[in-house]
């Protein structure tokens, strides 16, 4: 058994600036393991980037393409256990022989062996003869190699000796196409708006991603109705308030329109209607200084408005604070009731 889960495949895993460095490594591994330059391929990058799919997509190529080669994946975890476990029973010899006879080598995780000086010693002999046999190693890390502590230098030198590509979080194109093929695959439609506001308010991971598409699906189902942009709104609402109590755009636009007394839609519409472009500028404000929204994704959700709209409403609040102490107040007041 190659311990490799099907369901990880190139078809399913989404291409963008955020890993086509490794995607296209890994692809180019796996039409030719063993000898493109890319030995060892280091992959690393933060949880839910898609590491372990990406890894596996490639192991799952070559076995599904390559019938006579042997792929193993192994989180680093159990291979140090498997390695424990062999050094109690007196088989060492055996479980070094069989990971010497491996084609292709996946190990995720590689971060766990920090200070563990006995497996990486023993991985160390296992990767030397690997690779001088023309074998593909294939690694991942939560961190670059360079920032591995507790890692032999001998070992961190053989990780950067092929190529090393870090996975980043997804841009918003790429969260898009995620969305769509996610729910694509599983049959259902939804409203392209109803996409854009998931993409534009989601932007950690891309397990994140598809914890809130579950959700939505749950919701949807369990009460009998469509995925529109109201059920979006109250799932997004309820997971983060339950996860970190993290302020979110939507609380911010209703505590600013209550406020002002002013409706909400007015502060995302497109109108230049003179009472909401004060409100709206505080609200944009707000916007920034207490989400991780980027300007791009603030102007979304203020009628469509561009990054330098974002930006002058800003630097209008922040002057206005400087001199103004009443309107400081009210900011002030505001940041407080959301905090
Ligand atoms: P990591 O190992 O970096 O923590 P995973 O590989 O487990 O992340 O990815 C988390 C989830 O996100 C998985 O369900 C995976 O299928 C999905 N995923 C990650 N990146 C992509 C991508 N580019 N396209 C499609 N799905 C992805
Ligand atoms: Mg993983």
């Amino acid at each position: 058994d190659s311990y490799l889960n099907p369901a990880y495949t190139f078809d399913n895993f989404i291409e963008g600036d955020c890993n086509r460095l490794g995607r296209s490594a890994g692809f180019a591994i796996a039409q030719n393991p063993g000898t493109t330059a890319f030995n060892p391929l280091m992959i690393y990058g933060g949880v839910g980037l898609g590491k372990t799919h990406l890894v596996q997509a490639v192991g799952n190529y070559i076995k599904n393409n390559n019938q006579d080669k042997f792929v193993l994946y192994v989180s680093s975890e159990k291979f140090t256990t498997q390695f424990i476990n062999s050094i109690r029973t007196d088989s060492l010899r055996d479980f070094m022989g069989f990971y010497m006879q491996v084609d292709v080598l996946i190990i995720d995780d590689v971060q766990f062996w920090a200070g563990k000086e006995k497996t990486q010693e023993t991985f160390f002999h296992i990767f030397n003869h690997l690779h001088g046999a023309k074998k593909q190693i294939i690694m991942t890390s939560d961190r670059a190699p360079r920032d591995l502590q507790g890692m032999q230098d001998r070992l961190q030198s053989r990780f950067k000796q092929g190529l090393t590509a870090d996975l980043t979080q997804p841009d918003l194109e790429t969260r898009t196409a995620i969305i769509q093929k996610k729910l694509l695959a599983e049959g259902i439609f939804i409203e392209h708006n109803v996409i854009e506001y998931l993409a534009h308010s989601i932007n950690t991971n891309v397990r994140e991603l598809e914890g809130v598409i579950v959700s939505l699906m749950a919701q949807a189902s369990l009460n009998r109705r469509e995925i529109d942009l109201d059920l979006a709104r109250n799932t997004l609402r309820n997971l983060i308030i339950d996860s970190d109590k993290e302020v979110t755009i939507d609380t911010i636009q209703d505590v600013v329109a209550d406020h002002f007394k002013i409706a909400v839609s007015d502060l995302k519409s497109k109108s230049r209607k003179k009472e909401a472009v004060f409100p709206r500028q505080i609200a944009m404000f707000l916007a920034k200084d207490l989400t991780e929204l980027s300007l791009k994704s603030i102007g979304y959700h203020f009628g469509g408005r561009d990054h330098s709209t974002v930006i002058h409403a800003i630097q209008t609040i922040s002057d206005i604070t400087n001199t103004n102490p009443q309107i400081r107040e009210t900011v002030e007041k505001l940041k407080g009731s959301l905090k």
